[in-house]
Parts: structure tokens; sequence; C-alpha cells
């Protein structure tokens, strides 16, 4: 049974600006990992990399790369602990698998929200534009920008990853009683959501249309020449649509044809700098241009079980590729792409990132039941993919970087996209 869905929402409510000056980057602030769609656009300017002996923060251990910041505000200091110990030992997990050089700073929260159908959710704060090898500009994490070692990068904020759970769901902690078929188990949800925060997360979506999913677009960029989006009266300068680390590795089947390569065709709709007279202006235009239908035929994959996979950048061998989540029909924002086919990944050593979580099982079962791989609760696919993004491993120890971008000329922004927030399935 399924017991956790993602939900997120993507409206247009929640333009944010901030004027960008010359020479910085356009990054992406999500600070609250409950409102996926509420995104501040940052300006990050270039700076020299921080020697390590100035970090601020010291690593907590030689096993846990991960500091995490918990704020609980319940009234059990019992319960409190055993929040921060699974977030510790959800990131020795991580770092055994991962050779991390820097260390990845958490702003965790545990308190009771307002629905108890919400568990939580977690992503990263910054978003920070970066080059691929393939002329493609893409969204990372800061938890992987930092990992790439940069002697010029774009500066980061002070966390990399925020996270949010809530105290009103019946959540199993390692050492409990005997979990029971009405709790969750807490360290596989920590340890998913991490999986997100670290860049386990695609731009692709519907941003345009409600309720109703029909097309699909990686993040909308655009700039405005006033503070006063949504109102409507503001221009709006399309900035181009921008994939995020995660897109480089997409293909739809049977044709093997990229993601990217619909953005590139999306992004011909029109010259970068185009101006609108507001944003509802540009997007009448958008969806009556061709390349709205480009949006509504990459949307169809979306919706049709393994019709998307995931190519790890070390290998080129079928049984490596994975399939993405696109049996969801009618398509689910924040569940459908952004996880692993649950129908066919539930129940095997991969079965960290398929959308739901089961109740009723701690992660060792899951470990168990899916055939005690040896890495444990990270299955060799995830390996694989977090190699291709950038992570460093004992099995690749130098893996790939992208690189920052110098050349930025924006005077102001606003940035339309999505993140994750996990809810119990009614
Ligand atoms: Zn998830």
């Amino acid at each position: 049974m399924k017991l956790l869905s993602l939900i997120s929402s993507c409206l247009f409510l929640f333009l944010t600006l901030i004027s960008i000056p010359l020479n910085s980057a356009q990054c992406i602030d999500q600070p609250d990992p409950t409102q996926p769609s509420k995104k501040l656009a940052s300006k990050c300017s270039m700076v020299k990399k921080q020697p390590m002996k100035n970090l601020h923060h010291k690593v907590q251990n030689d096993t846990n790369m991960f500091i995490i910041q918990l704020n609980c505000t319940i009234q059990d200091p019992i319960r409190c602990e055993k929040v921060k110990s699974s977030f510790e030992e959800a990131g020795r997990i991580i770092s055994s698998t991962l050779i991390l050089n820097t260390p990845i700073l958490i702003n965790a929260m545990f308190h009771s929200m307002e629905s108890p159908n919400i568990l939580g959710a977690a992503g990263p704060f910054r978003s920070i534009p970066m080059k691929d090898d393939d002329g493609f500009e893409r969204l990372y994490p800061q938890s992987l920008v930092k990992q790439f070692q940069l002697d010029v990068h774009p500066e980061f904020a002070p966390v990399d990853i925020v996270a949010d759970f809530n105290s009103l769901v019946p959540f199993w902690f390692e050492g409990d009683p005997p979990i029971t078929s009405i709790q969750t188990g807490f360290l596989e949800l920590i340890l998913h959501e991490l999986m997100h925060g670290l860049g386990f997360a695609s731009a692709w979506n519907d941003y345009i249309n409600g309720d109703v999913a029909v097309a699909a677009t990686p993040e909308i960029i655009g700039l405005t020449t006033e503070t006063t989006l949504p109102d409507s009266s503001a221009k709006f300068v399309f900035n181009g649509f921008q994939e995020r680390a995660l897109d480089k590795y997409l293909f739809l089947l049977p044709e093997n044809k990229s993601t990217s390569s619909y953005a590139s065709e999306l992004n011909k709709f029109a010259e970068f700098g185009t101006t609108y007279e507001n944003v509802s202006v540009f997007l009448n235009q958008f969806i009556t241009s061709p390349q709205y239908l480009v949006a509504k035929e990459i949307f169809g994959y979306f919706i049709i079980p393994k019709d998307l996979v995931f190519k790890p950048s070390a290998s080129d061998k079928e049984e490596d590729m994975t399939f993405l989540e696109t049996s969801l029909n009618p398509f689910q924002p924040g569940s459908s792409i952004s996880h692993v086919d649950s129908l066919t990944y539930t129940n095997t050593s991969e079965f960290l990132m398929t959308f739901s979580q089961e109740k009723g099982r701690t992660l060792n079962d899951n470990i168990r039941i899916g055939g005690n791989y040896s890495g444990g609760a990270i299955g060799y696919k995830l390996r694989l993919l977090l190699e291709s993004l950038g992570y460093a491993t004992n099995e690749n120890p130098n893996p790939y970087k992208s690189f920052p971008i110098e050349e930025y000329a924006l005077s102001s922004s606003t940035v339309v996209s999505i993140s994750y927030m996990e809810i119990l399935e009614l």
C-alpha cells in the first residue's frame, strides 16, 4: 500500500523579484521546503574559494559530513533527541557512500504542521546555474557545487539543505519497540528527502496550467523591470527554460531522445531578453506558439510507464539505466519524474527513491526485502546517479564537474518552479 505521495503546487503567485547586479549569478533560493513554489531569485556574486580552515562549521566527526541544525519545537525532549539522532545516522549513511570533501549544512525543523497528512519535505536551499560540458546551463544544488572545490564560484548561502518534518505523524525511530502498521520509518524518510536535497530533482513540470497538467517545461526563468509581479503591470523579460543537473542524463524511450533536446526546442520560443507586457501576456503567447506543442509532446512521455530513463554517465549498459516515475496518470507534480519507477523498484534494492514509503516497515526491513544489497539503503543505480551528478565515491573518486557561468547581465529576475513535499495519501 502506498502511504506517502508527493504534492507540490506550481503557481505564479509567488514570483519574487530581486535586483541582480552585473557579474552576479542568478541563483534561486527556496527557503521553505513545504512551500516549494516560494522562490527568491537571489544574487550570488562570484567569490573566491574560502580556505577550508576558515570554514565556520566543523565536521561533527570523521564519519558524518552533514552538520545538522535542528529546531525541534515540541515539548518532548526525548523525541527531539531521536529526531536529531536520525538526521545524524542519515548523514553517516550518506557519508559512507559518498566521498564528501566539504561539509553539508542542514537546517531542519520538527514541529506540528497544520495537517497531520503532511510528512515533511526537504530540498536544496540554493540552486546555482552552472555550465555543463554539453553547452547547456543547468541549475545545480549548492551541496554539489561545494564539492566541486572551484577556485571561483557563485556565493554560497549559509545553508545547503532545508528540511521540515511534521511532529503529528506517528514516526518510528531506530531503537523504538517493533514498528506498528501505522508508523512510518523516520530514518528512511530523511534519507529519501536528503537525496532530493543533494540533487535528485528534475526541473520538468507543468508550470503553466492549473490543476490538470497537460504540458511540461523546465524551470521558466524570467526577468522583470519592476518589483510588482505578479500584479501584472510589470514587464516580463523571458530568459529561457532551464533544466536541473539531473536532467542532463534523462532520455525518452523508445526514441532515445534527450529531454535537453526538448529544452533546446522550447528555447526557440523567443530570444532571451524578449520583453512582454506582463507575465500573462508571456504565458498566452507561449501557449499559442509552436513550442507549446513541444511542451505537450514531451509531457506525453511523462504519463506512460517506462518512457523516461536516467542514463548514468559511467555506463551505456541497459541494466544500469534507471526508469523514472512515469506510471502515474494523471501526472502528479512532485511524485512524477523526480522518483524512480515504483512499479519496477518497490521491494528491490532501489526502493529508497520510489515516491511512496510503506508504513509498518523499517529501513532495515526494506533493505532486507530488497535483497540485502551491500551498499545498504543507497542502491547501485542510485549510486551511479549520484556519481553522474558529480558526487565522488570510492568506485568513482574523480567524478564530472560543471563550471560556473561567469558572464551575467541580469538586472532583476523572477523564477517560477517547484520542489517536493511528502504527504500521506488519503
Ligand atoms: Zn520524494
